[in-house]
Formats: structure tokens, C-alpha cells, sequence
């Protein structure tokens, strides 16, 4: 998602062994498409980070920077427990970033996973989307995840609005977004840092 994001030291990921629909099929442990999982980033957000990498995106935004990402069957299938292992590995490491592909269109997956993240860490979880947040208010099962997340990054690559003195985003209309304050002051509230 943003742009210029080098992937930093990627982690090797343990052979999936759930099936298409994941984990026990029972919907208990969804499985998601992940391209890469990068440890210690600090590209992605404030201090070092895990950043899960997803397979899928169909905004397709013209100069997006990983275009691999857009397929979702270009990724291997995860299932939460696997990425848990994964995360909890680097326990020093102060959060965690769902980018990609878009988060967002994996939202049952990446909302067991975030649940995950907060039951079992305290981590804080950012998020890269190409949807806007008020778009994602009136997308159900995306507000669910939103919810769960402390930062979004948020809206399409634009080209033309391209900068690399952007901190942790790519072009200048994308905000990064303090959900919670957001969420409860029914309004736009910019994460300072
Ligand atoms: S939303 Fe992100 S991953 Fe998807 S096309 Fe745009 S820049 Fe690329």
C-alpha cells in the first residue's frame, strides 16, 4: 500500500494445511491470502512492526507499487493461528500492519486475526486500505474490522498526488486516521505522532 514501502527482511512461512475456506472449515479460524510476512519493518507505521503482507486488491489504482498483489490466488492461504505464531514470535516489536492488496476485501480473516492480536498482545494494529473511511462505515462486515483498528491509511494510490515526503503513505490523499478517536467524535481525527 504505500508506496516506496521497501519489504524488509522477509520472514519464511510455515506450508499451509488448511484448505480453501480454511482452518477446520468451520468458519472458527479463517483462512487468509498472504504474500509476505515482513518482521521489523519500520516503514509501515511508528516503530518496529510485523507487516502482513495480503494477496487481492481490485482498486488496481495506476502506479500502485506491488501490482502482484492484486491477485488473490498469487498469495498462500494463512490460517490466523499460523500468523499468530508469526507475530507473537517478536514479542519487543510494539505493532502490527495489515497492508497488501487490501485488507479490507479479507475482512472476516483479518477481523479473527485482529481479535487475535488484541486478546493475546498488546500490540496496536494499523491497517492500509483503498477505501475511504466513510466508505468502510457503510460496509458491514469492514466496519467490523475497522473497529478493531487503531490507524488507518486510508483511500486509493493517486498518482498525481504522489510524494515521497509523505510520512508512511504514498500520495497526499491518504490520511492516516486515529479510528477509535474518530469513531467516537463522529468526525476525522488525524493520528499525531
Ligand atoms: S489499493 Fe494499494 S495495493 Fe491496491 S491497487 Fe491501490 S496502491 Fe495497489
Amino acid at each position: 500500500m504505500p508506496n516506496n514501502s521497501p519489504h524488509h527482511q522477509n520472514i519464511p512461512l510455515p506450508p499451509s494445511e488448511g484448505g480453501r475456506g480454511g482452518g477446520l472449515g468451520l468458519g472458527l479460524d479463517p483462512t487468509l491470502y498472504v504474500l509476505s510476512v515482513v518482521d521489523d519493518t519500520t516503514v509501515d507505521g511508528p516503530g518496529f512492526r510485523t507487516s502482513i503482507y495480503c494477496a487481492g486488491c481490485t482498486h488496481h489504482c495506476p502506479g500502485c507499487h506491488n501490482p502482484q498483489s492484486w491477485a488473490q490466488d498469487g498469495g498462500r492461504e494463512m490460517s490466523v493461528e499460523e500468523l499468530m505464531e508469526v507475530i507473537e514470535a517478536d514479542p519487543f516489536a510494539p505493532g502490527v500492519t495489515f497492508t497488501g492488496g487490501d485488507p479490507m476485501q479479507q475482512a472476516e480473516g483479518f477481523t479473527a486475526l485482529a481479535r487475535a492480536i488484541r486478546a493475546r498482545t498488546n500490540k496496536n494494529i494499523w491497517c492500509y486500505t483503498g477505501y475511504t473511511f466513510e466508505a468502510l462505515l457503510h460496509m458491514p462486515a469492514q466496519r467490523r474490522l475497522l473497529e478493531l483498528v487503531d490507524v488507518l491509511v486510508d483511500g486509493p494510490y493517486i498518482e498525481a498526488q504522489r510524494s515521497t515526503d509523505l510520512l508512511f503513505r504514498g500520495s497526499a490523499n491518504q490520511r492516516l486516521i486515529d479510528v477509535p478517536r474518530s469513531l467516537a467524535e463522529g468526525r476525522i481525527v488525524l493520528w499525531q505522532r
